[in-house]
């Protein structure tokens, strides 16, 4: 009688734990989680392009949210429009203007490009338009 009682008391138990579990792994299920995050991941979305403007070749990405632009990043290191290479800055500045312009190098072409500070600011903006 008494190891039958003990067996109740432990049958009993066990089934309490089971039921604590299912519900703590339908409250807190790492698989409903991970559904969660890949709906998240689709309602974000991240673009690269690129886009040319006066000779440079700028790289920028877009990362949308619910099909509504969330932000905009341009690279602020150009390429060249023609051998797509990475431009390298020079010590040149174009002096006597309003504006910060440097030269910069393409050292596959051999070409020179003006750079004004401005232009990553202004190149976001364009896109940004473009995508409104
Ligand atoms: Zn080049």
């Amino acid at each position: 009688m008494m190891t039958l009682s003990l067996l109740a008391t432990i049958s009993s138990i066990i089934v309490g734990l089971i039921l604590i579990g299912g519900f703590l792994r339908s409250k807190y299920s790492p698989v409903k989680r991970f559904t969660s995050n890949s709906i998240e991941n689709i309602k974000k979305a991240e673009n690269e392009g690129n886009i040319e403007r006066e000779g440079k070749y700028w790289t920028y990405t877009v990362k949308e949210y619910e099909g509504s632009i969330d932000e905009i990043n341009v690279r602020e290191k150009p390429s060249c429009a023609d051998c797509k290479s990475p431009l390298e800055r020079t010590r040149d500045n174009l002096v006597g203007l309003n504006k910060r312009v440097t030269i910069w190098e393409c050292r596959e072409c051999g070409e020179y490009y003006d750079y004004d500070e401005d232009e990553p600011r202004k190149i976001k903006e364009t896109i940004r338009k473009e995508h409104s």
